[in-house]
């Protein structure tokens, strides 16, 4: 999405984090910027206006801190999306592979009412594999689901191709 707003000069690529070779953005520099978020969480919110958001699934952790932003900015509720062990009660556990090592994210059973229009959230996609598996969990609610918006999607790490054709993936930046 060229050229980048302003604003997005405050994300800071970190060479080799958390692993050797990797090239992280970190947001948090962003997030620290009165402005920077007010003005990142409002383009992020934009394409969903109208779209009748009900629920907003936000991925543990940064997608916590954009999420809730989108939840307030959008009129809709927050449904945590965490990381193992860490949800109290039932849960609805699903496995998926990251850019670095593997792991797992639950929801609580129940946590929305089938049929409720939900908008998934992430800070970042890289491979995809974070957000293929929250769109299984909010399947497996039976949630309606609208789509997905990231901040930042990194090209050339075949992300995209994990989504279904068909269901939008809005991001904001991409690099
Ligand atoms: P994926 O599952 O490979 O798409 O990785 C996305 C998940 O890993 C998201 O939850 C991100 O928060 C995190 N992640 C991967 N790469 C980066 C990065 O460069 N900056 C920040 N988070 C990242």
């Amino acid at each position: 999405t060229n050229p980048y707003p302003h604003w997005a000069g405050a994300i800071r690529d970190v060479a080799d984090f958390p692993r050797p070779g990797i090239r992280f953005k970190d947001i948090t520099p962003l997030l620290a910027d009165a402005d920077g978020f007010r003005a990142a969480v409002a383009a992020m919110a934009d394409p969903w206006r109208a779209a009748g958001v009900q629920a907003v699934l936000g991925v543990e952790a940064r997608g916590f801190i954009l999420g809730a932003a989108l939840a307030l900015e959008l009129g809709a509720g927050f449904v945590p999306v965490r990381k193992p062990g860490k949800l109290p009660g039932a849960t609805l556990a699903q496995e998926y592979a990251l850019e670095y090592g593997s792991d797992r994210i639950e929801v609580c059973a129940g946590a929305i009412a089938p049929g409720t229009r939900v908008l998934l959230i992430d800070d970042v996609l890289a491979t995809g594999g974070t957000l293929a598996a929250a769109l299984l969990l909010a399947r497996r609610l039976e949630a309606e689901v609208l789509g997905a918006a990231v901040l930042v999607e990194l090209d050339g790490l075949g992300g995209r191709q994990r989504w279904p054709d068909g269901l939008p993936l809005q991001a904001t930046l991409a690099y």
